[in-house]
């Protein structure tokens, strides 16, 4: 099995094509084929120099290794494999050749059609209502009249011809099958005036002769597709199997746009998030895995994805399960690797990280609730800057904490903590002594904890009363209770 993942390097990487590239890279790798990275640079116009690396390196942050074509190695484009070249504008000569074939079997023809020509014909149609198409002015040129014009001067395009009396049937992997009217297919241009090939013809070739057994692509390809499918007959191909993936959507159900979204696959790496968060979450866009699983790895997608279970229909770009994937990524980071991520992050903040023995605890805290490693500084900052607890802030009307109950509940759990010695100063034992404090009836669990958070904190929301007394140790903690009695006098 070789699949492709065939890019116009036009700029970034956009999300739905490194989805695009993830299904194809999957079904290659669960197939035990390969999957290769040819670049479609026809477009000469449109491509923008460093494409390439960029579009590389975002593959490669995403886990996905092409192991054929093109890659960049010290920082140096290079290409790889057997079926080279993998640069489409070095391989014109191949496409001027096909033309060339296409051309004598009778399935293409020249064009000398000016672009006034082209532009009036199409505001006509316009007008007319009917679709613009080429109205095959030039198909009736003998041979000696298109030779005339070249020696003239002219240059013709090659334009390929439809038979538009035939149907033609895609079997697509995902859409099931799709007739096509030739009536609707325009007589598309093979090879441009200059030479070069359009994106149909060098698609076509490259396909052939890089022995791809499966494309996939975007459903805005599949309108493309018919032509595709005449040119491996005309050409005497055996045309490779072709999945359509649906488009990604805003979540107005357009498509996906830059205005509403950042499309930009290296935005979210910018952004912090996790590869692996995001490879999780473009993997579950359009496929369904059938089960309540919702967390993969690359490694599971690959023993686990199938293009059964990718639906037709759009798939919504939904930011806020991306933002919870990502979350349940970041708690599969070993402790000890989170930990050492966000410290120099929080040590610019606050220098006190870089020797604090104790910073895995309290990284353990965030960990749970974390999103993105930035978030670490503010939310271990009272850790290490004093809180300023008030009256208001101590009092909770929910936990029916009152006001002019503070000092004695203050009193009662600095109480308590003096009782827990240094070396069993730990959540559970601190949490049992709460508790057996609660049993006696007076207070409930809610009223000691909730004082004992804030004034620890300083913060209305923060990780749970024992875990920050356990992360600040004892006689910061009670040093931090004394400071919340005082101010209540
Ligand atoms: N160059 C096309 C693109 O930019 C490739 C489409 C295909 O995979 O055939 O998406």
């Amino acid at each position: 099995m070789r699949t492709r993942f065939a890019p116009s390097p036009t700029g970034f990487l956009h999300v739905g094509g490194l989805r695009t590239a993830l299904y194809s890279y999957l079904v290659a790798k669960q197939n035990k084929g390969k999957f290769l990275l040819r670049i479609e640079d026809t477009d000469q116009e449109r491509s923008v120099p460093g494409a390439i690396e960029n579009i590389v390196n975002t593959l490669h942050w995403a886990g996905i290794h092409p192991e054929e074509g093109v890659m960049v190695k010290n920082g140096v484009v290079v290409q790889e494999g057997s079926h080279g070249p993998y640069i489409q504008s070095e391989r014109l000569e191949l496409y001027r050749k096909y033309g060339e074939e296409l051309l004598k079997s009778g399935n293409a023809y020249h064009c000398f059609c000016s672009p006034e020509r082209l532009e009036r014909m199409r505001n006509d149609q316009q007008a007319r209502k009917v679709a613009p198409m080429y109205d095959r002015h030039c198909l009736s040129l003998t041979p000696e009249q298109v030779k005339e014009k070249i020696a003239n001067g002219e240059r013709p395009v090659l334009r390929m011809k439809i038979p538009r009396d035939e149907a033609v049937a895609l079997d697509d992997e995902i859409r099931g099958t799709v007739v096509f009217q030739g009536i609707t297919i325009d007589d598309q241009v093979l090879l441009k005036s200059d030479g070069f090939p359009t994106y149909h013809l060098a698609n076509v070739v490259d396909d052939h002769l890089m022995d791809i057994d499966m494309v996939l692509r975007g459903e805005e390809w599949l309108s493309s597709t018919p032509k595709h499918l005449l040119l491996f007959r005309y050409l005497g191909w055996k045309h490779p199997r072709y999945a359509h993936v649906p488009l990604l959507l805003n979540k107005d159900r357009t498509k996906l746009s830059k205005r509403q979204n950042d499309v930009a696959a290296e935005h979210y790496r910018e952004k912090g998030y996790l590869p692996e968060a995001l490879v999780n979450f473009l993997a579950l866009l359009g496929w369904n895995p059938g089960t309540t699983q919702e967390i993969f790895s690359l490694d599971e997608l690959i023993e686990q994805f199938s293009l059964e279970r990718v639906q037709k229909a759009g798939a919504v770009f939904d930011l806020t399960k991306l933002d919870w994937v990502q979350g349940q990524w970041m708690r599969k980071i070993p402790l000890a690797e989170f930990a050492e991520r966000i410290r120099p992050l929080v040590a610019v903040k606050f220098s006190q990280a870089s020797n604090d023995r104790d910073f895995e605890t309290k990284a353990a805290l965030v960990q749970e609730r974390i999103t993105f490693f930035n978030e670490a500084p503010e939310m271990l900052s009272f850790f290490y800057d004093k809180p300023k607890p008030t009256p208001v802030l101590l009092a909770n009307e929910k936990q029916k904490v009152k006001q002019e109950d503070l000092p004695e509940i203050l009193d009662t759990v600095i109480a308590l903590c003096e009782g827990v010695p240094e070396k069993e100063w730990k959540k559970e034992t601190l949490l049992e002594t709460v508790k057996a404090k609660v049993g006696e009836g007076t207070w409930k669990l809610g009223q000691l904890l909730w004082p004992m958070r804030a004034a620890l904190t300083g913060l209305p929301y923060s990780p749970g009363a024992v875990e920050v007394a356990e992360a600040l140790g004892r006689e910061e903690s009670l040093e931090r209770l004394a400071t919340a009695r005082s101010i209540l006098g």
